[in-house]
């Protein structure tokens, strides 16, 4: 099944073939044919890490007017900069299951972003998918361990911060799943692992999130540090030129990570279109495989012109299909590197005193923004347990009938301040209250409202008397103190993040799934002193184990309130006290231990090759596929989530909009991309200006003496000169847009039958037929006993009822042939329809 290599695919497939964004590569046509070879180099390659005021920066193209771009992180927040809001994290915002919540954080991040001059955000994240490794370092800046929650959770946030004119960016394409070996020199080994994917899998789960961001109209891919079947994920023709330009027919560009190019010319005619932050092997050193390089390659033949043109374009493209052309400034108003007000302009070019106010502290933060962030926390935190009906607490707890003033206490160092929000660089350690994980996908908070300050603020005092213990270390004194009270709230976390950086033995990720900082020890100490019930609250970058107290009888509660951002503990004391259902629902599934999600869950931890391989041999059987399969009962399932209300599920309705057929239409024939004459420029014409004072390790376009251009191109990769023929399953952005046409209309009423307003999600499963056989090989096709392929989220008041419409689209009901090399829809036989509270709760079914 997985063969580690991966096939070659060239030519680059040119952009401009799909009518909705034909206008903008008209506009980028007029501009590239004013522009020289020099100028176009420039707009593909960032000028070097930190020269200057973003974390990426390209150059720019003056006499066209084309400006220099500002990339900057990231998924949560703008990185890096001042009175801007640190959102929930894509965790969070997954467990929402709120498609508008998803679309109105990605506005309000957008919006920040242009406020700040940021061009080009880079995110949202869609992989780590995080299903395979739960212990993976960055899973929390994804939305969830299912492709289609992370392909709906990324394309309403890029069309959320796209709605606000800035470019977003898909990433990272593909097979990111682990932090070790990612990037191979910060781990001390000569290459970056291999993550060694099968072409059904690869489409079915890993690209999946991919292909709805293209359709979306993402205008950036970023593609990703590691191997993919042992070729560089940012030189893999396979990958960029193949299943993303041809097959998903993506009109906008490739950047690479920072620092994940390995080559020039091979990476040019994989696909890569720009280079990030423009360095090469090392960082700073005024070196670049692309830069002065692409220039001297694109001399001598080795790039073809027409790639150039095609990279170029591609750039300015994005930057017209969202409206940059309108901007009045171009420039971002905040430095990346200091907080000072005035200071260095190419912060990293050490020969240069360029200095100017850097810092405009424009505030971009508003109440509605808060107020979204806010949102986004409280839908996004699951109750996991509520024996009793504990919670929702009332504000003076006159439910407890005590007849005197109720003593509650906060126990855990998760509950209270700590050392503040921005104590350690890029968030790398765990202090506090943990509301994100670290890296590039954190950002500075502009203030974080921890827990015990927000339930301190709501319990009503006459009642209620609120002590604290806010360390992890029970002292003899907080014993005896939490013998006293009538209530108990501990808290506990578990963290991680990127692979540039690390907390005590943490390396990026996680080394297990256990609470850290003894935390289930804590709550095992408090649920045996507690004189009262204890309610657990949970901060994570993902599953943790629960075992040694889910059960225990005192403990009444637990909430998993995942990564929630500045607004922490206001969103949790909303979920607290009721004044909003509990409606967050699980992103992934919760095993009893690791080695529940089966053998391959283990990140690798050691090298296993000289370039280590990671074999996804467990396919599509990840989280929920992979529980249902070995039959295996989690603590808590995928979807999993209680409310404060009591829904009831009726009338499923399964309605055939359209017959089944094996095949999607033929690929329609897109625009034909214009061409540009063909042969390279005078190599004088690429020379510095005469006078031009270059500043030391800053990367340039411009090439010094036209000796340097060497004869005789660089030759071809292998199978260059094999012909590709178009996918069949491409002619649309995201795929074959007969894949995406509906074939079935799935209604069902849901009435809410419980005491109050509240939230529910209706998730849609599918089943493919059992016994399923590929129609030209005869080959058995297996799949997962159920994929989630849907899901609604909806209000209703006590009594209300409502019928929630969804679709299923033919690649929906489809399964990729390896052989075909398409997308097919079992004809013959029957699909159940599964709609339910969780994966595992499934209500009612039907059949197509
Ligand atoms: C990360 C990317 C990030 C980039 C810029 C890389 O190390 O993997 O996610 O966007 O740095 O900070
Ligand atoms: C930077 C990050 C970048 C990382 C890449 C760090 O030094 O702060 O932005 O993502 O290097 O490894």
């Amino acid at each position: 099944l997985i063969d580690g290599q991966s096939p070659p695919w060239y030519p680059s497939p040119r952009g401009g073939t799909l009518s909705t964004w034909a206008e903008s590569y008209n506009k980028a046509h007029r501009l590239i044919s004013r522009m020289t070879l020099v100028e176009k180099v420039n707009i593909t390659t960032g000028t070097g890490w930190a020269m200057d005021l973003c974390v990426g920066a390209t150059g720019e193209a003056a006499n066209v007017g084309f400006p220099a771009l500002c990339l900057q992180d990231g998924p949560l927040g703008i990185r890096f900069a001042d009175h801007a809001d640190s959102f929930p994290a894509g965790i969070t915002v997954g467990s929402t299951w709120s498609r508008e919540l998803m679309r109105k954080r990605g506005e309000e991040h957008g919006r920040e972003a242009k406020l700040k001059g940021v061009h080009v955000l880079l995110g949202p994240s869609m992989g780590p998918l995080g299903a395979r490794n739960p212990a993976g370092g960055r899973n929390w800046e994804g939305f969830g361990s299912d492709p289609v929650l992370q392909a709906i959770a990324a394309a309403e946030t890029i069309k959320g911060i796209q709605s606000q004119g800035v470019q977003a960016t898909a990433k990272h394409y593909l097979g990111n799943e682990q932090e070790h070996f990612r990037k191979s020199f910060e781990w001390g080994l000569p290459e970056s692992l291999s993550s060694n994917i099968d072409d059904r899998t690869l489409h079915e789960v890993y690209a999946w999130p991919f292909a709805e961001a293209v359709r979306a109209g993402v205008a950036s891919v970023m593609c990703s540090y590691q191997m993919v079947n042992n070729s560089y994920a940012c030189q893999n023709s396979w990958l960029l030129n193949g299943v993303l330009k041809d097959e998903l027919g993506f009109q906008g560009y490739v950047q690479s990570d920072w620092l994940a190019q390995r080559s020039g010319v091979a990476s040019a005619l994989a696909g890569l279109d720009m280079s990030m932050p423009g360095d090469g092997r090392f960082w700073q050193d005024g070196n670049s495989f692309y830069g002065e390089q692409l220039t001297l390659a694109v001399l001598n033949g080795s790039v073809p012109m027409d790639r150039i043109n095609d990279m170029a374009k591609r750039v300015i493209a994005a930057w017209y299909q969202v409206g940059q052309d309108s901007w009045e400034s171009q420039e971002p108003n905040f430095s990346s590197w200091t907080n000072e007000t005035v200071g260095r302009l190419h912060d990293a070019a050490t020969d240069s005193d360029e200095t100017g106010i850097v810092n405009h502290y424009v505030e971009t933060s508003t109440s509605n923004s808060r107020n979204i962030a806010r949102r986004v926390a409280h839908e996004g935190t699951v109750l996991l347990k509520n024996e009793e009906s504990l919670l929702p607490l009332s504000y003076d707890l006159g439910e407890f009938n005590l007849g005197r003033k109720a003593k509650v206490i906060v126990v855990g160092e998760d509950g209270g301040p700590g050392k503040g929000p921005n104590y350690c660089e890029d968030r790398a350690c765990n202090q506090g209250t943990l509301a994100s994980g670290w890296g590039s996908g954190a950002t500075e908070f502009p203030y974080l409202i921890d827990p015990f300050v927000a339930l301190h603020k709501s319990f009503d005092a006459t009642g209620v008397e609120l002590a604290r213990a806010l360390n992890n270390k029970l002292s003899k004194a907080d014993k005896e103190k939490i013998k006293q009270q009538d209530l108990c709230l501990v808290f506990a976390n578990a963290d991680a993040g990127e692979g540039h950086l690390a907390w005590e033995g943490v390396r990026a990720d996680r080394n297990d799934l256990e609470l850290q900082k003894d935390g289930t020890k804590l709550i095992r100490d408090v649920a045996s002193l507690c004189g009262g019930p204890v309610i657990v609250v949970i901060h994570s970058v993902g599953p943790v184990i629960v075992e040694e107290f889910a059960d225990l009888p005192n403990v009444k509660a637990i909430l998993l309130a995942n990564l929630p951002g500045q607004e922490s503990g206001n969103a949790l004391a909303d979920i607290v006290f009721g004044r909003v259902d509990a409606s967050g629902r699980l992103a992934y599934t919760m095993g009893r231990s690791l080695a529940e999600y089966g053998e391959t869950a283990p990140v690798l931890y050691y090298p296993n090759h000289i370039v280590p391989q990671v074999d996804f041999t467990e396919g599509l059987y990840i989280d929920y596929r992979h529980f249902d399969k070995y039959n295996i009962e989690p603590r808590y399932e995928f979807g999993f989530g209680l409310s404060y209300t009591d829904f009831e599920y009726s009338n499923l309705t399964v309605e055939a909009l359209k017959d089944k057929s094996t095949l999607p239409a033929p690929r329609p024939q897109g625009l034909s991309a214009p061409q540009y004459q063909n042969t390279p420029p005078d190599p004088k014409s690429c020379l510095y200006p005469d006078g031009f004072r270059k500043l030391k390790k800053y990367i340039y376009p411009w090439i010094q003496k036209t000796s340097q251009v060497k004869q005789g191109r660089y030759p071809y990769p292998q199978g260059y000169d094999i012909e590709r023929r178009p996918s069949e399953a491409g002619g649309g952005a995201g795929g074959n847009p007969s894949l995406f046409e509906s074939h079935v209309k799935v209604s069902v009423d849901i009435r809410n039958i419980g005491p109050r307003t509240g939230k529910e999600v209706v998730q849609l499963y599918v089943s493919f037929p059992e016994n399923m056989s590929d129609p030209v090989s005869g080959e058995a096709i297996a799949t997962p006993m159920k994929v989630l392929r849907n899901f609604d989220k909806i209000e209703l008041t006590a009594g209300q009822t409502k019928t929630v419409e969804m679709f299923l689209t033919r690649k929906d009901l489809s399964y990729w042939s390896v052989i075909q090399q398409n997308w097919v829809m079992p004809e013959n036989d029957e699909f159940t329809i599964l709609v339910g509270r969780s994966s595992r709760d499934i209500q009612l079914r039907g059949i197509y």
